[in-house]
């Protein structure tokens, strides 16, 4: 209760709340439907707002929107939720627990001021992400459909147009979007219909990453960042090195979502230094064959990249990553193995040859 107090003036205070998780409601779309009313000029008149396949709410805050140059507000009626409280521009209903009458909540009564001049005077309701919540503090977004008062002798049936977005708020890594989906009448222009629909946030995408090596190349780390700049992560990458007929070549690699990313540092005789990046999808069958039981890092082993691969390694760091599957990774791998194994033995028979004599 407490919680819904604070939750409530919040509403109050900032309008607008982030977007937690969504209530599901049992049968359909909520809904609050504004009557349509027909109405001469001086008239009073009562429109209803009715709510449906309410999942539940323990608190709601809908505002309204009235057509002043047509109508004038004169005050409110409860229906079957008790305990509103109303002024011309908004409303508020705090529960004792979730309530899940489907009906009439309010009757708003205006009078049509004797000169309006004919037509829709249109009565909505703004109720989007921040202005409904069960007990559970999850958020309701109801579908709002408007009405009001029709003024005059024709009454009209509304035909709905097309679907249109509006206030369309682009998702980012850790953060929700959302956009409201509104239909409005082909022939009067008439606002029939308005839902806010939620957009995932998107998670954070990273760039390949920029390796950080220590001075004499025997440690690196990796630095991924996200491509919207708002996280790093940093892993500590596994070195290796070889001497190669050209020089001394090291190579840093670290596995990052389900990809390895190495960096090979070529430092020739004469000081000059070559550096590439290469960066491969690590295959489930080769993960299961390198990485040693309980690890939850990168192993210390590292993988072989085949020379195709190599030759692609060469984009700068600011490309984002990409998948690019690589079949022969296994089979490499298994040949280096099995290469090692057989210089491993030749090398022991020779030791074994060079003890006898
Ligand atoms: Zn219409
Ligand atoms: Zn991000």
């Amino acid at each position: 209760m407490k919680k819904l107090i604070c939750l409530l003036l919040s509403v109050l205070l900032l309008g607008s709340l982030s977007l937690p998780a969504f209530a599901q409601g049992t049968g359909g779309e909520p809904q609050l439907i504004v009557s349509t009313e027909n109405a001469m000029p001086g008239d009073e008149v009562a429109v209803s707002i009715t709510i449906q396949n309410n999942p539940g709410i323990g608190v709601i805050n809908p505002k309204f929107v009235f057509d002043s140059s047509r109508l004038q507000w004169l005050g409110y009626e409860e229906g079957g939720l008790k305990g509103w409280t109303v002024t011309e521009k908004a409303g508020v209903w705090l529960g004792n627990s979730d309530s899940s009458f489907n009906g009439v909540i309010l009757t708003l009564r205006f009078k049509v001021l004797e000169t309006a001049p004919e037509g829709l005077a249109e009565v909505r309701l703004v109720c989007g992400d921040g202005d409904a919540y069960n007990y559970a503090e999850e958020l309701i977004l109801f579908q709002l459909i408007s009405g009001g008062v029709q003024v005059g002798e024709q009454a009209h049936q509304h035909s709905p147009g097309p679907e249109t977005k509006e206030n369309e708020i682009a998702p980012g890594c850790t953060r929700a979007g959302s956009y409201d989906s509104v239909v409005k009448c082909q022939d009067c222009g008439a606002e029939i219909s308005r839902v806010t629909v939620p957009i995932q946030a998107t998670g954070h995408q990273y760039n390949a990453p920029r390796f950080q090596w220590n001075e004499d190349h025997s440690e690196a780390a990796a630095y991924f960042i996200c491509v919207e700049k708002d996280d790093v992560q940093e892993l500590e990458a596994a070195v290796s090195h070889r001497t190669v007929s050209d020089g001394e070549e090291y190579t840093a690699s670290v596995i990052f979502q389900g990809r390895q990313y190495s960096e090979t540092r070529l430092i020739a005789a004469d000081g000059s230094e070559k550096t590439t990046l290469q960066d491969a999808e690590v295959h489930a069958a080769v993960e299961e064959v390198s990485f040693p039981a309980g690890a939850d890092k990168a192993p210390e082993a590292t993988v072989e990249v085949s020379p195709e691969a190599a030759a692609e390694a060469t984009a700068p760091a600011e490309t984002p990553v990409t998948g690019r599957s690589l079949p022969v990774l296994p089979i490499v791998l298994i040949c280096c193995a099995l290469a090692a194994l057989v210089i491993l033995l030749i090398r022991r028979s020779r030791g074994r040859n060079a003890k006898k004599k």
